[in-house]
């Protein structure tokens, strides 16, 4: 992989402004325990994050997640800054009685949007930092056979309030005729429950943008995560090792983990936060207000 991300390719960088301010970016993760949730954040950007010239501990050692984590830090990439900031949450599905498991998740997306609200009433409205969450990774059990009725919950309990885009976790446990099965019974699954997942539709120019037409095609993204370095081909790749051979995980043939990764960082991030500013943001200030109203 180039050590890039690839955003100072953005379009809307063409402003000035972005690129002097920088911009800021949330990615959340949530989904039961167990599903790589951690390991695979750590894949998309946090190995790279620290200039990781080194290779990344031996084996993987990522301790179970106990609360709401945030970690924020700060890319430059020619001369554009990133701040991008991933939430890390705890799984669920342990306890015996999961009701309301999805609480401290709407709590979380509600305070940072409640600062905001704040921030933006303020005197000082330039300078706001938003630390809004622009798009929520909902990591589904790869053996579940579809969604449980607790994701079916839990993304209803949601999607009014943030992006979601549903992942396949653990894609390397499924063969490729089973992940595409598996895709199609999720979004059947989703659309017959009318749960509202984040698809980079747009109304306007949703048919000529090729971008989009692929996405929906992909979604729900099947990954795998890793962080352990093997060896193929003389090539040091992030991978998951078999008696039959590796799985790289940044390898289009092998999973989406590249195609997600894009649509994150290049292609869809603005959007995103568009969205979220425009729709989620939005409604969270309107019912704002008629609470304050008398
Ligand atoms: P979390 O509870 O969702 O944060 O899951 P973790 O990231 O802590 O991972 C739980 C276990 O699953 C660890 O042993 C990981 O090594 C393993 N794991 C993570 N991602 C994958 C994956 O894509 N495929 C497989 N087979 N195992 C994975
Ligand atoms: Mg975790």
């Amino acid at each position: 992989m180039s050590d890039q991300l690839g955003f100072h390719n953005l379009p809307f960088l063409a402003h000035r402004k972005s690129v002097k301010r920088g911009f800021e970016f949330t990615l959340m993760v949530v989904g039961e325990s167990g599903l790589g949730k951690s390991t695979l954040i750590q894949s998309l950007f946090l190995t790279n994050f620290f200039g990781n010239k080194t290779s990344p501990p031996a084996g993987e050692r990522i301790a179970q997640t106990v609360s709401i984590d945030a970690t924020t830090v700060d890319i430059e990439e020619k001369g554009v800054k990133l701040r991008l900031t991933v939430v890390d949450t705890p799984g669920f599905g342990d306890a015996v009685n999961n009701e309301l498991c999805w609480q401290p998740v709407i709590d979380y997306c509600n305070e940072k949007y409640d600062q905001y609200l704040r921030d933006e009433s303020g005197l000082n409205r330039r300078n706001i930092e938003d630390h809004r969450v622009h798009c929520c990774l909902y990591f589904i059990n790869p053996l579940g056979h579809g969604l449980k009725p607790l994701d079916i919950e839990f993304m209803k309990q949601l999607h009014n309030l943030v992006n979601i885009i549903p992942v396949i976790a653990k894609a390397d446990t499924l063969t490729p005729k089973e992940i595409k099965a598996l895709k199609i019974k999720i979004m059947n699954e989703i659309q017959e429950n009318g749960i509202k997942i984040y698809t980079g539709e747009t109304d306007d120019d949703e048919d000529d943008n090729p971008d989009i037409k692929e996405l929906k095609e992909i979604i729900p993204f099947a990954v795998v995560g890793s962080n352990t370095l093997l060896e193929v081909n003389g090539k040091r790749v992030r991978g998951r090792l078999y008696p039959w051979g590796v799985v790289e995980v940044e390898n289009k043939d092998h999973c989406d983990f590249v195609k997600l990764r894009t649509m994150l960082i290049r292609t869809h991030m603005q959007d995103l936060k568009d969205y979220t500013q425009d729709v989620h943001y939005e409604n969270f200030r309107k019912k704002k207000l008629m609470q304050g109203s008398p």
